[in-house]
């Protein structure tokens, strides 16, 4: 049988003091029972990047590491945010193992999904997405804002897997394909699906956070939806281009209202041309501004500098 393959957990942590201890020994145990069923190799890791913490976080993950090698800790220099901080630790451990998974500190997120995960990636998926199938555990407040999230997200012209997080297993060769994503405005969930290769989906029960709290309110929420949208699609402002094109069909119906008004004398004197010119200067302008925002948008796509393919396959002779 061919070599078992490198696994690293990455795992962000941002002021998780709470949650951290019981989460590495949960980690530890998985780890260690899928090493010990040889599905992962002894040299796989479990990886904490600490999003500068205010709390005690990395002195935790400093103290874990000094008892056991197998957990190891990226400290970043400041908070960063979610999505920074775990591509710092996807990035980070890229060249050292066959594949990641990326999980939440709080273990909300099934940890018996990697089993699967790992089958998957055996079978030969380079990223395997973990998807939420209930939300039981959700209060009706954050299920209903969460799932209004994808659906917005999905109708902006997002392409992003529905219920899916941050939860999910990447390959290095799908790693390297993310390395080529420059762009600075990050948005994981939307970029992943960009890469291709072979992916799958693995499903699983979400549950609640058992200690600390959540560090995404409805405001931060809000915000990393609105992330989401801008830095992925220029939907919006097709949708500026499509109202004032609208717009304008609709001052040419009023203007053959206002001729009939006209010419069949029910109007007062400069009725016609006014009514017509209202509609049709808002008409033209929207459509004007749409499209020097297709323009803009082209710029903007530019300038984010997205790899233009990614070879899966080169067959070619030795030399
Ligand atoms: N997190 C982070 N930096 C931040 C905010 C959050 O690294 O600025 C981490 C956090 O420690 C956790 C993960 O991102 O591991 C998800 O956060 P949380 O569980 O609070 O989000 P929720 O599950 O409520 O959506
Ligand atoms: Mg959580």
């Amino acid at each position: 049988m061919e070599k078992s393959k490198i696994l690293y957990l990455v795992i962000p942590c941002y002021n998780e003091q709470e949650v951290l201890p019981e989460t590495a020994k949960q980690l530890l145990a998985k780890i260690t029972s899928l090493i010990s069923a040889k599905k992962i190799s002894p040299k796989s890791r479990i990886v904490f990047v600490n999003d500068g913490s205010k709390d005690q976080t990395w002195n935790i993950i400093a103290d874990l590491h000094e008892q056991n090698p197998i957990f190891q800790g990226v400290n970043l220099s400041r908070n960063k945010g979610h999505q920074n901080a775990l591509l710092a630790g996807l990035m980070t451990v890229k060249s050292f193992c066959d594949m990641t998974i990326s999980l939440d500190a709080d273990l909300q997120d099934d940890i018996n999904a990697i089993d699967e995960m790992v089958e998957k990636y055996d079978q030969g998926c380079e990223i395997v997405y973990g998807v939420r199938n209930a939300r039981d555990t959700d209060t009706a407040f954050k299920k209903f804002t969460a799932e209004g999230f994808y659906k917005l997200m999905q109708f902006m012209g997002a392409d992003i897997v529905f219920n899916h997080a941050d939860y999910r297993l990447m390959s290095r060769k799908a790693l390297d394909g993310l390395e080529q994503f420059e762009e600075s405005n990050l948005f994981l969930r939307g970029i992943v699906p960009m890469i291709g290769y072979q992916t799958g989906e693995v499903y699983y029960a979400r549950k609640e956070r058992f200690a600390g709290e959540s560090k995404y309110p409805l405001k931060k929420m809000l915000s990393f939806a609105w992330e989401g949208i801008t830095s992925l699609t220029v939907k919006p402002i097709k949708m500026i281009t499509f109202c004032g094109a609208m717009l304008f069909l609709i001052s040419i119906i009023i203007l053959i209202y206002s001729l009939i008004r006209h010419v069949t004398g029910a109007t007062i004197q400069g009725w016609t041309s006014i009514m017509f010119s209202v509609w049709a200067i808002g008409g033209l302008q929207l459509l004007s501004i749409g499209i020097i925002g297709e323009y803009i948008g082209k710029v903007y796509l530019e300038t984010k500098a997205r790899p233009k393919y990614i070879i899966k396959e080169y067959l070619h002779d030795a030399d």
